[in-house]
């Protein structure tokens, strides 16, 4: 274990604005924040994949890649799990917290003039082209859990926000994290409750997921 604990960050101040635009004004196709989660899950397996031709021992005794999506309606919640790459704490802290992709400056500045015209669908369209994915699960959740084990790491962390300008980070034991890879948990808001229900995922995956290279399953009520 390392000696850092739990530990509150504010966003880089794009990400907060980037942020608010997306709770306000991106609001007309709100379906592709499942696409961009489950692009994001399965880059993590292409990755892992990957790292694993010259590291086989990273896949361990799980070597089918998946990802998987569950819903549990009562609770109003929706997990993405993948078995792929993980984060560590410092990779979930620069992945999750900070614009540090070229392009996606310039996607500020685009959606913020679609917003001007009042032209919230170009700004949807703008998402997955400019690659904030992660970002658009806070135009459907209050809050965001992402839980994740680096491939061969003894640690695992919870990254948490509401979206509001700040972040946390905290080690999680070992038996509540996935043996490996990431687990984004989304408390959906209370306008946002149909993804919770099997039909529209199934619907959203069928529509725009169709060419993913990972399978992925669905499971009524999150046991994991
Ligand atoms: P992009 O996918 O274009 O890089 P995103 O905002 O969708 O941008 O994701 C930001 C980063 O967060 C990714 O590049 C990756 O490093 C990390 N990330 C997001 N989701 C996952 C995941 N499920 N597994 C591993 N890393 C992830
Ligand atoms: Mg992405």
């Amino acid at each position: 274990m390392t000696s850092e604990t739990f530990e509150s960050r504010p966003f880089e101040a794009d990400v907060s604005r980037l942020l608010h635009m997306m709770v306000h004004s991106v609001y007309s196709d709100r379906d592709v924040f499942l696409r961009e989660l489950i692009s994001n899950a399965a880059d993590a397996c292409e990755k892992l994949r990957y790292e694993a031709i010259t590291r086989p021992e990273l896949l361990g005794d799980e070597p089918g890649l998946a990802i998987t999506l569950s819903a549990d309606p009562e609770a109003g919640t929706l997990t993405i799990a993948d078995n792929g790459i993980g984060m560590s704490r410092d990779e979930m802290i620069e992945a999750l917290g900070t614009i540090a992709r070229s392009g996606t400056r310039s996607f500020i500045d685009r959606i913020a003039v679609a917003e001007g015209q009042g032209s919230g669908k170009e700004g949807a369209q703008l998402i997955g082209q400019f690659g904030v994915g992660f970002y658009s699960a806070f135009m459907v959740a209050a809050k965001v859990d992402v839980v994740s084990r680096r491939a061969g790491s003894d640690e695992a962390w919870l990254w948490s926000s509401d979206g509001k300008g700040e972040f946390s980070v905290a080690p999680v034991v070992l038996d509540e994290a996935p043996a490996r890879g990431t687990r984004v948990v989304l408390h959906l808001a209370d306008d946002a409750k149909t993804y919770a229900e099997r039909w529209t995922l199934e619907r959203i995956v069928k529509e725009q997921s169709g060419h993913v290279p990972v399978p992925i399953r669905f499971i009524e009520k999150p046991g994991a």
